[in-house]
Formats: C-alpha cells, structure tokens, sequence
C-alpha cells in the first residue's frame, strides 16, 4: 500500500450526503473513516478536502450578492471538515482542520508549516474553507493544496464513479475512460472538475483519480491501483 507517501483526498458534499442528498450520511462517514484509517496505519499521509454542495452552493441564490454567497459555501465547507474530523476521531485517527481565514477556536489557520508539522505527527489535515476567496470552488482549493503540501496524488471521491465521454445518468450508452488527459477533459469540456482548477492541474503536474464513493472500499482500492475509476493524467 505504500505506493504514495502523501495524498489529497477530496470529499464531494454530495458523495458525503450519500443517499439524504443533503447534510451528512453519518454510515457513509464511517466508511471514509474506516478506510483512511487504513491509509494512515499503511504510513501515507492524507489530507482532505471537502466540498460544501450538500448545504449551500454560491450559485444557489440569484437575489444575494456572490461574495456573500460564495462566503456562505466557504463556510459549509467548515462546517464539513469539522464533522468528518470528528467522526475520523471516532475511529482513532488524529486529526487537525486548517482554514485560510480566522474562525477563533473551530480552527487553525493554514499554512504549508503547519500543515508539514501535523503530517509529521501522524495526523490527517482538513483544508477548510476553500481557498478564502469567492468565485472558487472547492476543486481549485484541492488542486492548489494538493499542490502546495507537495501531495502525490488527488483522489476525487464522487457520487459518480469516474469520467464519462456523457452523463451517464442521461445517456445510456456513456463510456466510462480508464485514463485521460487533463487537456483532453477541458476540450472536450468534459465539466469533471472546473477550468481554474483544471488549469491549476495542467501547469504544475497534478495527477487525479477519480473515482466513486459508494462503492466498497474504493478509497483502499484506489491507492492499491485496483479501482475501476478513472485516471487524469497531467
Ligand atoms: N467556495 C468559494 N471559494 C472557494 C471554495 C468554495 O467561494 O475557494 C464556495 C462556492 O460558493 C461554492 C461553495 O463554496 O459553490 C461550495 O463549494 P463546492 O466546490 O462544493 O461547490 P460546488 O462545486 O458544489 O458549487
């Protein structure tokens, strides 16, 4: 299992909202932690982040300001990474969650220190919050942390499991890529993950696996090379 020495894990709010569609599917929680306690005992170092789409998207409301809005969506964030944190420790993992932005006691402002400095201690860091600023999505705060904490890898753990040339839950013919190119998913506008982040990947060499969360242990499976998601090679 030893494959990667670190690892970005990216929790969409919809793959943590399992069935409910909204808030937290606390079985579905347990799984993630059961299976990145896995990855922690192997000796690889996670980090997570989390989208927010199961609360609040920026774009869900047209008759507030963005920022705002956006800010809203940053702090669902939050308030997601603090839940998984806490069902991480249920199960025996440590834990610390960082956020661009001052939120008091909830947590601690990130920087590439102290990030390092609680990989060292064997904890799984929580990137909250986004990148701190709106007109971002929670993908280009993954690819700029994954970037910045020097990770080997993204594992982008979706409610859909891999890339498809179509959405499959319209077409029924979809072909699902074992293996794709960052550039090919951008011109083919292939909407797996937005054009900053996408951009992000492209200039600094940042691999993706893309993969679905329902199914049994594929978190495990996808760092062991077994998964049948989808490789983004960049
Ligand atoms: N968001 C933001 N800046 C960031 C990250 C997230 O403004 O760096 C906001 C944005 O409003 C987004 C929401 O937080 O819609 C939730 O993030 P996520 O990426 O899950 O949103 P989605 O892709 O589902 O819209």
């Amino acid at each position: 299992m030893a494959k990667y020495k670190r690892i970005l894990l990216k929790l969409s709010g919809e793959a943590l909202a399992g069935p409910n569609k909204t808030g937290f599917d606390e079985a579905t929680c347990i799984g993630v932690a059961k299976q990145v306690k896995q990855l922690v005992d192997a000796g690889i170092e996670v980090g997570i982040v989390t989208g927010g789409g199961n609360f609040w998207r920026g774009r869900t409301s047209e008759n507030i300001d963005r920022t705002k809005a956006d800010q809203i969506g940053m702090l669902a964030t939050v308030m997601n990474c603090i839940y998984v944190s806490e069902i991480f420790r249920s199960v025996g993992i440590k834990t610390n969650v960082l956020t661009p932005f001052e939120c008091g006691s909830f947590t601690k402002l990130f920087s590439k220190d102290r990030a390092n400095k609680y990989f060292e201690k064997g904890m799984v860091v929580f990137f909250a919050g986004g990148t701190g600023h709106p007109y971002f999505s929670t993908d280009t705060a993954t690819v700029l942390r994954a970037i910045e904490i020097e990770a080997d890898v993204i594992l982008s753990a979706k409610s859909i499991d891999g890339v498809y040339d179509s959405d499959p839950a319209v077409n029924p013919d979809a072909k699902k890529f074992d293996e794709i190119s960052i550039e090919d998913v951008v011109n083919n506008r292939l909407g797996v993950i937005d054009l900053a982040a996408a951009v992000l990947c492209m200039e600094n060499h940042m691999p993706m696996m893309i993969f679905g969360l329902n199914e049994e242990n594929s978190i495990v499976n996808t760092v062991n090379g077994v998964t049948k998601g989808t490789l983004v090679t960049a």
